[in-house]
């Protein structure tokens, strides 16, 4: 069901799905929208310093009612703060605009030539410090993260990555499962690019599901956590509305058929911000 967890490899539960939060300056949005998906039994939101939107983050989840520990809040460190010092500072500032003492899940990103082993050597300051209960990276491609095998005590437990039907990053998957670091998709709808592909329709009209909802059930299936994006009520319950239907194998590989490993965001290769 909706609070169905994920155990990372430090034994820390972590929900399949959450709501990602991009893109919602509009603090009254993000307010009644953080509030909104944890009324219909969301347990799990995805911010970010560079969202502006980690105030509006708190307040949703002081007036939601439901308790701090019982929700699994992650946050990331900007490109422009990275660096040990900086990340220590920008992990304090968060916590601050959150009006909560600890997270969940804090992860660095992008990753910043350079400079990304350093803020990893202060993520597992905050760590082993008790002040996150898991540390992760965004957008880290496989050589990235050997990176940090190499230079690092604690192993990533979660690499937050663009995937979606159009991209569905199999190696990098592999190598992530391999390594025990949990998968999880930004814009797993494809910024909602994707709904009108007429195989997706047509698995959905067999299930009485839409597209999106094709599309986040594939994800689950293949073991993805999902952070969907919405701001309307009815979509967020739609978004979560994931547990009464099954893929065939079938139908999976034709949503796999989708693939054409193309990008809607930036690669990590070669990003300039
Ligand atoms: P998404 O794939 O979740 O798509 C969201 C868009 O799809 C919405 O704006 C809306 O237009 C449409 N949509 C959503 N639900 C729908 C429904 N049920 N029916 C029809 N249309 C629907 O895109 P996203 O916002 O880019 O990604 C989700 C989250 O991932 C973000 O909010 C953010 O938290 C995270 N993210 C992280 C990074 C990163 O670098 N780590 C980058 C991008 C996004």
């Amino acid at each position: 069901n909706l609070q169905d967890t994920i155990t990372l490899h430090n034994g820390l539960k972590m929900p399949y799905v959450g709501l990602g939060v991009w893109q919602m300056k509009d603090e009254n949005e993000a307010v009644n929208a953080v509030k909104s998906a944890i009324t219909a039994g969301y347990r799990s939101i995805d911010t970010a310093a560079v969202y502006e939107n980690e105030e509006a983050v708190g307040r949703g989840v002081k007036e939601s009612g439901v308790s701090r520990e019982e929700l699994f809040i992650t946050s990331k460190v900007w490109n422009s703060d990275q660096g040990y010092d900086s990340t220590l500072k920008a992990f304090e500032a968060s916590l601050k605009r959150l009006d909560m003492d600890y997270l969940d899940l804090y992860l660095i990103h992008w990753p910043v030539e350079g400079k990304y082993v350093d803020t990893w050597k202060a993520m597992e300051k905050l760590y082993n410090d008790g002040l996150v209960k898991a540390i992760g990276v965004s957008n880290f491609h496989q050589h990235h993260l050997e990176d940090l095998f190499a230079a690092g005590t604690v192993k990533p437990m979660v690499n937050q990555v663009e995937t979606h039907p159009r991209l569905n990053q199999d190696a990098l998957k592999a190598f992530c499962k391999e390594n025990d670091i949990a998968l999880e998709a930004w814009s797993p709808l494809g910024q909602g690019k994707l709904l009108d592909e007429s195989v997706l329709k047509e698995i959905g009209e067999k299930h009485g599901k839409s597209s999106a909802q094709v599309i986040l059930r594939w994800h689950l299936q293949n073991g993805t956590i999902i952070i969907p994006k919405s701001v309307h009520e009815n979509r967020i319950k739609e978004n979560a509305d994931l547990f009464d239907f099954e893929l065939s194998a079938e139908e999976m590989s034709k949503v796999d058929g989708l693939n054409k490993d193309e990008r809607f965001g930036p690669d990590p290769d070669n990003f300039d911000f």
